[in-house]
Parts: structure tokens; C-alpha cells; sequence
């Protein structure tokens, strides 16, 4: 008889920034393999509670957490509850991420602090706070959303591009420190992905971004959550350490 039971049935999964964009889609694809979805956000209480009804919708459970990831306090706590009421912690999904484009020479220290804080700072506190009962467990999937930007670097982003690029040294210590505990950690490098964040670009300019990438078009936030899935996923438990593009062959 063939096996009914989804991937994820009853895997206790934190998505942070899981309100809008990547991170919604992510929390959607899990909820569909019957995770227990943890919904973190920052202020967007509509945006998080309507994640969760879609959550809900597919016959998945879960809750949201306000707290901001740049806060370790915050980040300790939204663990702690979480082991507290589930007993465990599956996957993390660093996902919470924030733009505050402008040229280096006139960068203002609250741009640069901000993005490092939330993109960087925030990524370590829930690894480092996630880490704990993971180890306990001796098992665990973490998986840290970089960006293309941080492998290449990007006119106007030097903050941007320095905080997903030092995720990526994160990313590897970690997967080398957790190794031996059975903990995977692994970073996703989006490239042009249809979300608010890369909805100011102009219809023009996306256009010319579209001929640059091979495949041709921008990405979909699901493009994305398929990969953190499998990552997730029985078919990964031998990966560590990697990153792994999703940009339509944009920096091949
Ligand atoms: P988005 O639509 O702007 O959503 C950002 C999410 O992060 C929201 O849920 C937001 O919560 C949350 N967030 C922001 N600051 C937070 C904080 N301090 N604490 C907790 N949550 C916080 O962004 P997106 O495009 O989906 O991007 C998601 C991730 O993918 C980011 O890390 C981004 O850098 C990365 N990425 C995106 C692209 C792209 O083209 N879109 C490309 C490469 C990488 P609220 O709703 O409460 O504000």
C-alpha cells in the first residue's frame, strides 16, 4: 500500500519574516507536507495572521510570534516558547530581511547598522538560540536565506551585500560546528524574486533584468520555498555547509 503520510507531518518548523514574500511561501509549502508552522514577523500583524489562515487552509498547524530577530532577548524567548509547547525544533528558515539601498559614500550608519542588525545579527541570534535544543535532539535543519547580492555584490548594497555575504561564513562555521550533532545548515542565494521588496523596481528595469537571466523571467517566491523544502527534506541529510543559487541561471 502506497504511504499517505506527508513529508513534514508534524515537524515543528520557524520561519522568520514569514508575514509576506519568500517567507510566507516557505511557511506555505511546509504547511502543505504538514508542518507545524511557527510564523514570525516583525510588525505586520494583518499580513502574519493572514499567513497562518493559509496555513490553516491547507490543513496545516502552526501560530504566529511577534518579535524582532535583531533582538536577542526577543529571539530567546520565541525559542523557548516554541520548545516549551512543541518539545521540539525541526527546521529553522532564516528568512527575515530587510533593503535600505544607497550608494557607499552616502550610506548613513543607521542604513548600514540596521541591515547588518536584521540580515546578520538577527540570522545568529535564532541559529544560536535554535542550535541549543537542536543538539539536544541530535537533529536539525537550518537554512539561512543569503542572496546572489552576496556573492556578487551589488552597486547601492554594500550593506545589503556585506550582511547576505557574512551569512555565508556563518553559514559554513555552523554547518561545521553542528555537523556531528546531526544538524544541517545551509544558505539559499535568491536572485530576483517578485515580493514587496523588489517592488519598487521600475517595469523597464525589470524588463532588462529579465534578459540578463537565462531563464528569462524573475523568480516567484515558491521557486525559493522548493528549495528550502528539499533542503528540509529526507533527500539532504548529506548537505551542509552549501549554497545553493535560485536566480534562473543569473550567476552561473
Ligand atoms: P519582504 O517581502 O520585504 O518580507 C520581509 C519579511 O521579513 C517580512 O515578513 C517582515 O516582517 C520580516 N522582517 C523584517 N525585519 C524583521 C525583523 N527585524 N524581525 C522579524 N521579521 C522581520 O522580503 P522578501 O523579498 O520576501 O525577502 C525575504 C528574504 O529573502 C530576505 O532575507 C531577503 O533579503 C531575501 N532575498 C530576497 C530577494 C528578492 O528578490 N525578493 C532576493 C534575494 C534574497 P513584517 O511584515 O512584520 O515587516
Amino acid at each position: 500500500m502506497a504511504d499517505c503520510r506527508k513529508s513534514f507531518e508534524d515537524k515543528v518548523v520557524l520561519v522568520t519574516g514569514a508575514s509576506r514574500g519568500i517567507g510566507r511561501a516557505v511557511a506555505l509549502a511546509f504547511a502543505k507536507e504538514g508542518a507545524v508552522v511557527i510564523i514570525n514577523y516583525q510588525s505586520s500583524d494583518e499580513a502574519a495572521a493572514q499567513t497562518l489562515e493559509q496555513v490553516k487552509a491547507l490543513g496545516g498547524k502552526g501560530e504566529t510570534v511577534k518579535a524582532d530577530v535583531a533582538l536577542a532577548g526577543q529571539v530567546e524567548q520565541m525559542i523557548r516558547d516554541v520548545v516549551g509547547k512543541y518539545g521540539r525544533l525541526d527546521v529553522l528558515v532564516n528568512n527575515a530581511g530587510i533593503t535600505r539601498d544607497g550608494l557607499l559614500v552616502r550610506m548613513k550608519d543607521e542604513e548600514w547598522d540596521r541591515v547588518i542588525s536584521t540580515n546578520l545579527t538577527g540570522s545568529f541570534n535564532c541559529l544560536r538560540a535554535a542550535a541549543k535544543p537542536m543538539m539536544k535532539q541530535r537533529s536539525g535543519r537550518i537554512i539561512n536565506i543569503s542572496s546572489v547580492v552576496g556573492l556578487t555584490g551589488n552597486t547601492g548594497q554594500a550593506n545589503y551585500a556585506a550582511a547576505k555575504a557574512g551569512l555565508l561564513g556563518l553559514t559554513k562555521s555552523a554547518a561545521r560546528e553542528l555537523a556531528s550533532r546531526g544538524i544541517t545548515v545551509n544558505a539559499v542565494a535568491p536572485g530576483y524574486i517578485t515580493t514587496d521588496m523588489t517592488e519598487q523596481i521600475s517595469k523597464d528595469a525589470r524588463e532588462q533584468l529579465a534578459a540578463r537571466i537565462p531563464a528569462g523571467r524573475l523568480g516567484n517566491p515558491d521557486d525559493v520555498a522548493q528549495l528550502v523544502l528539499f533542503l528540509a527534506g529526507p533527500g539532504a541529510t548529506y548537505i551542509t555547509g552549501q549554497v545553493v543559487a535560485v536566480d534562473g541561471g543569473m550567476t552561473m
